[in-house]
């Protein structure tokens, strides 16, 4: 299967169809193939679940009628729709806990904004900026990486912001939950998630979600 596909995220419910994680479309599969999970398919106002056999038997009918927003993985003799959201049904197999530390997660974290001069830019023109620089004995971490522009970035140098007269837009912290939820909520595509995670303010914490949230390579 092409690596991008398996790459979207997914939203996963517990049994009580709480929102509690974000994984990706790869690690979802694994769940369902195992049996550990289903896909809970959100049209219309209308949940209804499925179980990895019946995912597949649908899949075949989306083929003929796909949704603009569907996307597909390939085996050399299926296509499955990429789920949107599962649901475990095992109690006890909850996904890792803690938000991963990788630059998608510090992107979505700082929304794609140079913490430096506050432009948005596309995830291809941001870098990660060590705020005490590591030739100083800085640390990767969650509290010393900002997002920054590449000219922001290069302005800085090997300085510490306010030797460089720089300020930061966010104190860097460490997330609580997964940052993708507030990127991803607002697109189309990721629309049916809106459903089990209501209220996200467009910044700030994610006070609406009832669990911790994780995200994902
Ligand atoms: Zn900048």
């Amino acid at each position: 299967m092409p690596a991008k596909v398996l790459d979207n995220s997914v939203l996963v419910l517990n049994r009580y169809y709480t929102a509690i994680n974000v994984i990706s479309a790869r690690h979802a599969f694994t769940l369902l193939f195992k049996g550990a999970a289903e896909v809970i398919s959100h049209e219309d106002d209308q949940s209804a679940s499925y179980d990895i056999v019946n995912w597949i038997e649908l899949s075949q009918l989306k083929t003929e009628f796909p949704d603009p927003y569907d996307e597909w993985a390939h085996t050399p003799s299926l296509q499955i729709c990429i789920p949107r959201i599962i649901r475990l049904n095992i109690y006890n197999r909850l996904p890792q806990r803690s938000v991963k530390f990788n630059r998608r997660n510090i992107f979505a974290r700082d929304e794609g904004q140079c913490q430096y001069c506050r432009k948005k830019y596309p995830v291809g023109q941001l870098t990660i900026d060590h705020v005490k620089p590591r030739s100083l004995g800085g640390q990767t971490t969650w509290e010393n990486v900002a997002t920054a522009c590449v000219k922001c970035n290069t302005m800085k140098g090997g300085r510490r912001p306010e030797d460089a007269g720089m300020h930061l837009a966010h104190k860097p912290v460490k997330p609580k939950k997964s940052p993708l939820l507030k990127v991803k909520i607002k697109s189309e595509k990721y629309k049916s998630w809106r459903k089990f995670v209501s209220e996200i303010p467009t910044n700030g914490e994610t006070n609406g979600i009832h669990a911790s949230l994780n995200g994902h390579s």
